[in-house]
């Protein structure tokens, strides 16, 4: 019946009401999640690429939604950041993941260097307060700056570079790390790669993962590794999940590795067995 009102010309279909509503569902959820308690944190270590030893964990938040279980950060967190509502969802992930990681430095001498990283969204680096709120955080916590590295991606960074990096900078100041995430995947000038406060680069799954297969992939991760190293930069590859990945990354001189080789994310209370059972698969 639709088609015949509008001639032959379909506007809106089935399919696309049905990702409305859900987009909207997810929406309306999200304003009771954080005071329900509806969110979760998940840790997935960062290894030595050569050793295999867990030099920190990443912090990825994971929603418990009462009726439809588990939902993806994926599916989410773009919600969320066009709501405005990932700035509270933001910060308590920052509060979180700053608490656990001290409970475990209070508790465990092996994690004495560890570092937690969060993954900041572009609305929370351009908030006004940002810097106060990590510097808040860290005191509240008694987390120590150096055991914090919050991961910003090059849009994130591209969209505004001269604001982006006087919040870095800010922060740097404050003494936290702070890594490009996904490196690879969105555009960035190299010229203010180098002028950016950065220590760590993330070089992006996608080309991780073709690395074994495919010598343009290769060489693509060759050419990120050695010029992060130019720069000063560590370098941490991003979804390892075979042996000959690690093996090629480690021949490449890459410090650090992520991915379900090595582990899955884990739930917090699952983490110190993590670091004392190693990481053998
Ligand atoms: P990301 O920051 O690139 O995080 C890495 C994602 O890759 C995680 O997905 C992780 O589970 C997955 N992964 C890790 N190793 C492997 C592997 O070997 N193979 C494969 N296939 N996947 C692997 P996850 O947890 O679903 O998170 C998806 C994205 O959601 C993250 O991508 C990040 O952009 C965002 N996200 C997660 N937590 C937060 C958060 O607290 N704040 C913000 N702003 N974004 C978050
Ligand atoms: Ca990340
Ligand atoms: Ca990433
Ligand atoms: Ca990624």
């Amino acid at each position: 019946a639709r088609e015949e009102g509008w001639g032959n010309m379909v506007i809106f279909n089935e399919g696309m009401l049905e990702r409305a509503m859900n987009l909207m569902h997810i929406e309306m959820d999200l304003y009771r999640a954080l005071d329900m308690g509806e969110f979760f944190l998940t840790y997935q270590p960062i290894v030595n690429i050569g050793c295999r030893t867990i030099t920190g964990f990443e912090a990825l938040v994971r929603w418990r939604h009462p009726e439809r279980g588990t939902v993806s950060p994926a599916e989410f967190i773009p919600v969320s950041e066009g709501t405005g509502q990932i700035l509270s969802i933001g910060k308590w992930v920052l509060y979180e993941a700053c608490r656990d990681m001290a409970r475990w430095r209070s508790e465990f001498p092996e994690f004495e260097d560890m570092v937690v990283n969060v993954n900041l969204s572009a609305r929370q680096l351009s908030q006004p307060g940002m810097v106060d709120q990590v510097a808040d955080v860290l005191r509240e916590t008694g987390l120590p700056a150096r055991c914090l590295r919050l991961e910003v991606t090059e849009t994130m960074l591209m969209g505004n570079p001269e604001f982006a990096n006087m919040a870095l900078r800010r922060l740097k100041e404050i003494g936290v790390k702070l890594c490009i995430d996904d490196f690879g995947t969105g555009y960035s000038s190299l010229s203010y790669l180098q002028a950016f406060p950065i220590d760590t680069l993330k070089v992006d799954r996608s080309f991780v993962s073709k690395m074994s297969r495919e010598p343009g992939n290769f060489k693509i991760v060759q050419a990120v590794v050695a010029l992060a190293h130019s720069l000063g930069l560590e370098v941490v590859a991003e979804g390892v999940e075979e042996e000959e990945q690690r093996i090629m990354l480690s021949e490449l001189r890459c410090e650090g590795g992520q991915g379900f080789l090595f582990s899955r994310p884990v739930r917090a209370e699952d983490v110190p067995a993590l670091v004392f059972g190693g990481t053998a698969p």
